[in-house]
């Protein structure tokens, strides 16, 4: 075993007990000793619905107890290769939305300092635009693969320009997109107008509606993708309502008809290859899922995201 950070065993402490960090790992290391940074965002003053996404970094927490440290599919040995920890949660202003976005730029933008990539557990989509400001200020406008139900390019919600439904037209309107280095997956559902995903086109993204996705692997599209979307930094933003609400219920826009867990493992194990400099899991709201699947799923697909970062080996 490599003297990286590392899960704490389920043969040395229960899962149910410890403290729960991400996959307990020790959450004791600073910064500047790290690879990757496990963020917490407990933000949800940006949803549009239903609430309780400020709960996510919990209940992604909780459930991803369960996980192990090696990838039985690719044989990825994350936690060999890099140096992770739980770096704890980004204080949001439960109080103020303008506030907490500035709190969570601010807060990325020193985490930034340091050569790692940031794995955030959000929160609702709002926060991918603080992230992203912190990001391009370092990297240069970035490119994005983008899985989600919505397409979150609407100008105006409420007359807000700041929601959860905002954050990758402001980030376009801000410079922080390479926008021909963009795809967006799983857009569908109902619109506000028959041609709301056309603006994301008119941009240069290539955005994939659920329904071609149906029936089907995504393992042909991931090579279009990463053709599209590699040649620079890429941040990868995952929505879990990307996600079919019958494997994750718990989260506040669902929409009927979306991928499988198996094509979004498919969509992230697809990403291995490119240059990921930060990663989100966003708008798990665990209080609509007794269960704790969609955790458990958000969860998973973290986990995931960590197994295709630059530098992660694969044992024979
Ligand atoms: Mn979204
Ligand atoms: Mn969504």
């Amino acid at each position: 075993m490599s003297q990286n950070p590392q899960p704490l065993g389920g043969n040395d402490m229960p899962r149910f007990g410890g403290i729960a960090t991400f996959m307990r790992l020790p959450g004791s290391s600073s910064p500047g000793e790290l690879d990757v940074a496990v963020v917490g965002v407990p933000f949800d003053l940006g949803t549009s619905n239903r609430p309780g996404a400020r709960f996510g970094p919990r209940g992604i927490r909780d459930e991803s107890v369960l996980l192990r440290p090696y990838n039985m599919a690719t044989r990825a040995a994350p936690f060999d290769s890099l140096r992770v920890d739980d770096t704890g949660d980004v204080a949001t202003n439960p109080y103020n939305l303008l506030d907490s976005v500035e709190r969570i730029t601010t807060h990325y933008s020193g985490l930034l300092e340091h050569d790692l990539v940031t794995a955030t557990l959000g929160g609702d989509h709002t926060i991918v635009l603080p992230i992203l400001r912190a990001m391009a200020a370092k990297h240069g406008p970035v490119g994005l693969v983008h899985v989600d139900a919505h397409s979150d390019i609407n100008d105006e919600m409420f007359g807000e320009r700041i929601a959860h439904g905002t954050p990758f037209r402001r980030a376009v309107e801000e410079g922080l997109l390479d926008c021909d280095r963009v795809v967006q997956i799983g857009m569908r559902g109902t619109g506000y107008a028959a041609d709301d995903f056309d603006w994301s086109r008119e941009q240069g993204f290539r955005v994939v509606q659920a329904e071609e996705c149906w029936h089907k692997s995504l393992v042909p599209l991931m090579e279009e993708v990463c053709e599209k979307v590699s040649g620079g930094p890429v941040y990868l933003s995952f929505d879990i309502d990307g996600i079919d609400p019958s494997f994750a219920p718990g989260t506040g826009t669902p929409e009927v008809g979306g991928l499988t867990v198996h094509q979004a493992l498919e969509i992230v194990r697809g990403c291995r290859g490119l240059d990921i400099v930060g990663f989100d899991l966003v708008e798990v709201a665990p209080i609509y899922d007794t269960s704790g699947l969609t955790s458990l799923t958000g969860a998973n697909m973290v986990y995931e995201m960590l197994c295709v970062l630059p530098g992660v080996t694969y044992r024979g």
